[in-house]
């Protein structure tokens, strides 16, 4: 049975709340979301054909500032998994103590069976269903699972004209040309490498001769494989939905990323080195590191016994179940959770934001310093408490970022 993603989300804040004796009314305040719309989103398809596609935006949280989360495309989207998205957004943004609250929306679609013009009309109809709720000084969309840099450019032409004016500042992940911000797309692997390389200086390991298993071949996947292919580690396999690919001697990893940029699936691609092997054999291989960058859900109760790693780098968001946690913590195998470990794309994107909403930009040598600089303070601090409070990453992480957000509630107040 699948895990509710939102129910997760309440399970672990829940369990964070009574290890850190979360006062009452800021966890009864905290496992609810702030606001959900759900629109409507009618689209005339190429061949003249009305059809109607569900969509949300959630603000879990804008007490520490304006929202901030992606916007999936994709099939499988619900309300809950919007909610819970949310919310691990509002946790990512004050562990990284980024003035920034959480949200994240979604359309139920599948963009792949979308004409170009008809994800474009889709786009834009559902920005303009949400447009009351976001803005530069309310929430600000970026990209996630299956969508893009056109995706924003799209959100961010949309609400501009509707505004009269230019606003790059209502979305981020834009295209360079249109005040996106050098070091964007790549931001949450190269964050992932800055996390996972202090790790290991910190507990003695040799990056360099670890093996690293990969679930997860897009924008994250990719980009986290290149920089450990750069640093020389070897990546053994990487597991796509439609199967898995398997080298003991290292997969080429420029060379899949150039064959998938032509696009071709990784499982064509010609190496007498590697082997294909079924999906449910993926989490089983012998690694180092496991780093799962597909999507939620994925380490769970029914698995997590089999996993023979000794680290997990959390690239997507929610992969891990609570009770897949507790069963990893008795193996003694390392979770680097996700608001941790993947807290680079939403760094960027707060720099972004603060460049578009100053007019001055910045080269990629200091998004790369600032980016390095914020997510290994947010790693040195869990990682202080980790070993006093002899908790787990994931426990560390929360209580740092729950105890934030619920000092903001305390500041503030509650309205009236
Ligand atoms: P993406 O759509 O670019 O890539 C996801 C990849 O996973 C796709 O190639 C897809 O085919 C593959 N996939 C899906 N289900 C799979 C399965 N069951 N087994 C194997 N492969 C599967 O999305 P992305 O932006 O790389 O995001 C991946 C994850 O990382 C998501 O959980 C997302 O929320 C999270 N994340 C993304 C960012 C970002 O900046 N893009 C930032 C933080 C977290």
């Amino acid at each position: 049975m699948e895990v509710n993603p939102f129910e997760m989300a309440k399970q672990q804040l829940a369990l964070v709340a009574e290890k850190m004796n979360l006062n009452s009314d800021a966890h009864y305040f905290l496992k609810r979301v702030e606001r959900s719309l759900i629109v409507s989103i009618p689209i005339i398809m190429d061949d003249g054909s009305l059809r109607i596609f569900e969509g949300y935006r959630v603000h879990h949280s804008t007490i520490r500032g304006p929202g901030k989360g992606g916007v999936r495309f994709s099939p499988l989207v619900t309300l809950d998994e919007v909610k819970a998205l949310a919310t691990w957004m509002t946790w990512k943004c004050a562990l990284h103590n980024l003035p920034l609250g959480g949200a994240k929306g979604g359309v139920c679609v599948d963009p792949n069976k979308l004409s170009k013009r008809e994800l474009e009309r889709l786009t834009r109809r559902y920005t303009a269903e949400i447009i009351s709720i976001i803005g530069p000084d309310k929430d600000i969309p970026a990209p996630d699972v299956g969508t893009n840099a056109q995706t924003m450019a799209w959100m961010m032409d949309t609400y501009s004209m509707q505004y009269g004016n230019t606003v790059p500042g209502v979305v981020t992940g834009k295209p360079l040309e249109i005040g996106g911000s050098p070091g964007r797309s790549e931001a949450t692997g190269t964050g992932l490498f800055f996390v996972i390389e202090k790790y290991c200086e910190k507990e003695g390991l040799d990056l360099k001769s670890m093996s690293v298993i990969i679930q997860g071949f897009g924008k994250v996947g990719s980009i986290i494989s290149k920089r450990l292919y750069e640093n020389r580690t070897k990546i053994i396999a990487i597991s796509e939905y439609y199967g898995t690919i398997y080298s003991e001697k290292g997969l080429n990893i420029d060379e899949l990323i150039k064959w998938q940029e032509s696009g071709k699936l990784i499982t064509d691609f010609k190496d007498d080195s590697i082997k294909l092997i079924p999906n449910e054999e993926f989490f089983k291989i012998k690694c180092d590191i496991l780093i799962p960058a597909a999507t939620e859900n994925q380490i769970t109760e029914h698995n997590a016994n089999d996993l023979n790693c000794q680290i997990i780098l959390e690239g997507a968001n929610g992969p891990t179940t609570p009770k897949a946690d507790e069963i990893l913590n008795k193996k003694g195998i390392v979770v680097i959770p996700d608001i941790l470990a993947n807290g680079g794309g939403v760094i960027v994107s707060y720099f972004e934001y603060v460049q578009d909403i100053n007019a001055y930009y910045w080269d990629l040598e200091r998004v790369n310093k600032e980016l390095k600089k914020i997510i290994i303070n947010a790693f040195e601090a869990v990682y202080k408490l980790v070993k006093e409070k002899n908790v787990s990453y994931r426990i560390a992480a929360y209580m740092i970022a729950v105890s934030r957000v619920a000092r903001a509630i305390e500041l503030r107040g509650i309205f009236p």
